[in-house]
């Protein structure tokens, strides 16, 4: 292609709100094998929601929530939004102003009021987050999180996880104490063009992939909804890239789609990095192409215009 003809393809990408940065990023496009696939924020809406909570110890479900929520309060975890949004509905539904500019103001100052003091608070990554309240350890996230700190789950509370994870939905565990207190349920629905879109690329002859640091079953009962057979789960942070080179070794041209700052090593080493909607800064910055309006159907968008201006298609 002539430098004339990337700078109209560039255009007609900005256009439609695919952003390409140069004309190399441009021409790899073409030639992608594999889409990987990010789950949560990409594939999903990202708009983590509660469906489930429950207390297998004694406590008292609101003192519960209060736990959780206070140890969530310092984490950025789209399930820690969850989480407190939650806990806010369970102990002051009805008392929101009607006003909705100021509810978010509002909700934050009565959450603030409310919510214990979470000492020495740490996010473990890709499994959950650890502080100290009234001195004793909370530990919240996942299987691996409640394992590496000698946490059993009782039966009861494993069977009830498993049904939740075959449902497509994410279990939060809570330890107060090194024992096991209760767990939540969490829902992250697809995105609305997911499945229409991994079609698609199934007809164009590329691989989708789903990769995400979620647990297995419920990987595969997304991956099951939206079509896709070739999952990689529990991957910690940083190892999200190695999946990304490994499936490289071959010579095969491997696109990463993603919005986390998780995701910003795996958009790196990716042929085609692309960041999608409203991701984090250093994704962006790591991508070859941004997609503006987080529509998954950009991701084609972007292959289709590499490919007419490359003249693979006539
Ligand atoms: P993803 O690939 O979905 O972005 P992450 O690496 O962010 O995965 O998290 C992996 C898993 O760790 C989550 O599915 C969850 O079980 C657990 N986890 C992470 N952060 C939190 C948190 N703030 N609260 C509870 N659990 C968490
Ligand atoms: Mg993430």
């Amino acid at each position: 292609a002539t430098p004339t003809a990337v700078m109209v393809a560039t255009g007609i990408g900005a256009n439609h709100g695919v952003l390409v940065k140069g004309g190399d990023a441009l021409e790899r496009a073409q030639n992608v094998n594999y889409v990987v696939f990010d789950k949560t924020g990409t594939l999903t809406q990202g708009k983590a929601v509660v469906t489930t909570a429950k207390v297998f110890s004694g406590m008292d479900l609101g003192d519960f929530l209060t736990l959780v929520a206070s140890a969530e309060a310092s984490s950025e975890h789209p399930l820690a939004k969850a989480v407190l949004d939650y806990a806010f509905h369970f102990h002051f539904f009805g008392k929101l102003p009607s006003s909705k500019d100021g509810m978010q103001q509002r909700k934050e100052q009565i959450l603030s009021q409310w919510l214990l003091e979470a000492e020495d608070f740490s996010v473990v990554p890709g499994k959950g987050v650890q502080c100290l309240i009234n001195e004793k350890k909370v530990l919240i996230g996942n299987r691996a999180l409640m394992s590496e700190n000698g946490v059993s789950i009782p039966p009861e509370a494993e069977s009830f996880l498993v049904d939740l994870e075959m449902n497509a939905k994410t279990g939060i565990l809570v330890a107060y104490d090194s024992s096991f207190v209760g767990l939540m349920g969490i829902a992250d629905p697809l995105k609305r063009e997911a499945a229409v879109v991994v079609e698609g690329l199934k007809k164009m002859g590329i691989h989708p992939v789903m990769l995400t640091g979620d647990n297995w079953r419920t990987a595969q009962a997304v991956a099951k909804e939206v079509g896709i057979e070739d999952v990689r789960a529990e991957v910690m942070p940083a190892g999200k890239a190695d999946v990304v080179r490994s499936l490289q070794k071959d010579g095969s041209i491997v696109a990463m789609v993603g919005d986390g700052i998780n995701d910003s090593p795996a958009l790196a080493a990716a042929d085609v990095g692309m960041a999608i909607g409203g991701g984090t800064d250093i994704a962006i910055e790591a991508a070859d192409y941004v997609l503006v309006r987080n529509n998954l159907e950009d991701v084609i968008t972007a292959i289709d215009l590499s490919r007419k201006t490359f003249n693979r298609i006539r």
